[in-house]
C-alpha cells in the first residue's frame, strides 16, 4: 500500500449550535469544570443506558475519560514524562478532544484516521496503516481496540508508525479480571451482555498492559489520584474512571 500523506486538520465537532447555546446557558455555573473547553458549569449532562449523571460536558461534549486524559497529559508533560508537539496520529477522533489536543499541545498537523467517520482526515484500517515506519510523535487511540478482532496486529501497527521515544494514549474499557474474548459471540445482545457493548469483541482485563508490552511498548498505568489533586476530583466528575494507560516506544 502506498503511504498516504493527505493531511487535513480535524474539523470542529458538529454540534447543534442553538441547542448547545441553550444547554450551556441553562447549566451555567461553577460547581463543575471541563478542562477540555476550560469552562465551568453547574452540571454535566447524563448519558448511557444507565443515565449516568454528570458525564458529558454541555459545552464541548467531553466524557469523563476525555477530561481525565486532558489532565493526565498536562500533568505528565509538566513532569517531563512525555513531550508534546510534532506529529499526532488520532485514531477514531473523539470530536470533543481532537482539536483541543492538536492546538493546545502544539500538534500541527493532526492526522486522524477512521474507517468510516467523516470526522477523520484519512480513511484507513488500523490493522494496515498507510504510513511509513517512525512517522508520529504521539498516538491517541482510545476506546478503539475493543472493537477490533485482530487487536495484536493493530497494536503492532501503532508501534510501527510511532517514532522511537514517542508516546501514546491507548485506552480501553477494562474489568478487574483477565481479558475475555470469544470470536463465536457475534449476537449484538450477547456481546452487550458479556463485553459491555453491542459492537465490542472482547472485554480487556488487568492483563491488558501485558498485551501492549507484547507489541514492544513500554507501558505505565497511572491512577487518577496520582494525576488529579484530591480537591479537584469532585469538580471534574470522573468517578467512573480509574486508571490511565500510557505507552512509550
Ligand atoms: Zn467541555
Amino acid at each position: 500500500m502506498q503511504p498516504v500523506e493527505r493531511i487535513v486538520i480535524v474539523k470542529p465537532p458538529v454540534f447543534n449550535a442553538g441547542l448547545k447555546a441553550i444547554r450551556t446557558l441553562w447549566l451555567r455555573g461553577r460547581k463543575l469544570y471541563c478542562p477540555i473547553c476550560e469552562k465551568g458549569c453547574r452540571a454535566f449532562l447524563p448519558t448511557g443506558t444507565d443515565r449516568r449523571l454528570n458525564a458529558v460536558c454541555p459545552g464541548c461534549g467531553a466524557f469523563e475519560r476525555h477530561r481525565l486524559l486532558r489532565i493526565a497529559i498536562q500533568k505528565l508533560a509538566h513532569k517531563g514524562l512525555l513531550k508534546t508537539g510534532g506529529r499526532l496520529l488520532h485514531v477514531a477522533p473523539e470530536a470533543s478532544i481532537a482539536n483541543k489536543l492538536a492546538t493546545a499541545a502544539d500538534y500541527a498537523p493532526c492526522i486522524s484516521i477512521d474507517l468510516n467517520s467523516p470526522e477523520a482526515s484519512v480513511s484507513a484500517d488500523l490493522t494496515c496503516l498507510p504510513f511509513p515506519d517512525n512517522s508520529f510523535d504521539t498516538v491517541v487511540c482510545n476506546h478503539v481496540l475493543e472493537h477490533i478482532p485482530d487487536d495484536r496486529t493493530a497494536m503492532a501497527e501503532l508501534y510501527r508508525v510511532m517514532k522511537p521515544g514517542s508516546w501514546g494514549s491507548i485506552q480501553v474499557p477494562m474489568s478487574d479480571k483477565e481479558t475475555f474474548e470469544d470470536a463465536t459471540i457475534t449476537d449484538p445482545a450477547e456481546r452487550e451482555r458479556v463485553f459491555g457493548q453491542w459492537d465490542h469483541v472482547r472485554l480487556y482485563g488487568k492483563d491488558y498492559p501485558d498485551r501492549l508490552s507484547g507489541a514492544g511498548f513500554r507501558v505505565r498505568l497511572f491512577e487518577k489520584e496520582a494525576l488529579v489533586d484530591p480537591g479537584d476530583l469532585p469538580s471534574l466528575s470522573i468517578d467512573c474512571e480509574q486508571e490511565v494507560v500510557f505507552v512509550w516506544k
